[in-house]
């Protein structure tokens, strides 16, 4: 069992309107898989308010209802106590545990990762990477090709960085099968896709949004003959509503493909059961 774990910040689900960009004029990929290979799945997890990143993510990576759990949907950086769940309990440790080869491929802009500890503010991925520090790859990762860059990319680092060579969206999707066959469980996380939901700029999802499809287009490409099974989601909707600038209350697409995706999307119905089912598919259940 080789899985892919895409995560896409701020990807919701909305009829299709003037206002949403995801739609099959600018992202035909990503629109195929929510089409033929995906569910809808609560990210509202039973708490009032909007669904924030944090708990979202939190919950996606440990099967914890970390909204239930803080009592809030909670924004931007885990604090103290949601970071506690995070590092007691996650996707990455309960694989490592179970022997698997975990790696999270996006790069960091760091030597090492006593540096990367050392960051001040740190998201619930990074919190998680840090609790297994072989599944972290650093700058050196990035400029021999072996990790891929949040933005895909690296243009927006070539100022600072110019070692690590821009490249295209399907050669970092490329890097990313590379790791993939080298890995059990590869997470690749996404969020320019909230970024810009929260900017208003309809032109520049979309434009995001038609980066991220290259990139999908010669991943799913490759995993339909691989065996690597795929599995996408999101913390919370965002871009699908351009006309607001906050997160939505919207379902987000859980997409499973390859081997064992009707189990996967069976298994389903909230972000709480998003680790669960992954760990029950490499359990054999
Ligand atoms: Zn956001």
């Amino acid at each position: 069992m080789r899985m892919i774990f895409l995560f896409i910040d701020g990807v919701g689900l909305a009829p299709a309107s003037a206002d949403n960009p995801v739609n099959p004029e600018v992202c035909p990929a990503l629109c195929r898989l929510i089409a033929a290979h995906s569910k809808p799945i609560d990210a509202c997890l039973g708490v009032d308010g909007i669904p924030q990143s944090a708990t979202g993510q939190a919950t996606m990576f440990t099967g914890v209802n970390c909204a239930a759990a803080m009592g809030k949907h909670c924004e931007g950086f885990p604090g103290p106590a949601l970071r506690d769940i995070v590092e007691q309990n996650n996707i990455f440790l309960q694989l490592d545990r179970r022997g698997k080869k975990v790696r999270f491929a996006d790069g960091y802009l760091v030597s090492s990762v006593d540096e990367l500890a050392l960051h001040r503010f740190k998201s619930v991925t990074t919190v998680m990477a840090l609790t297994l520090p072989k599944s972290i790859a650093t700058s050196d990762d990035l400029a021999a090709g072996k990790a891929v860059y949040q933005d895909l990319t690296r243009e927006t680092i070539q100022d600072r960085f110019p070692d690590i060579p821009v490249v295209s969206p399907q050669r970092a999707a490329e890097n990313l099968i590379a790791i993939a066959q080298e890995n059990d469980f590869t997470l690749f996380e996404f969020f320019q896709t909230d970024v810009c939901g929260h900017s208003m700029d309809y032109a520049r999802a979309c434009e995001v949004l038609r980066v991220y499809d290259q990139f999908l287009t010669t991943l799913v490409r490759y995993v339909a003959v691989s065996g690597i099974t795929l599995v996408m989601t999101a913390d919370h909707g965002n871009i699908e509503d351009m006309l607001s600038r906050s997160h939505t209350l919207n379902e987000v697409p859980f997409i499973a493909f390859g081997p064992k995706e009707q189990e996967l999307r069976d298994q389903v119905a909230s972000l709480a059961d998003v680790t669960p089912a992954i760990l029950r598919i490499f359990d054999g259940k």
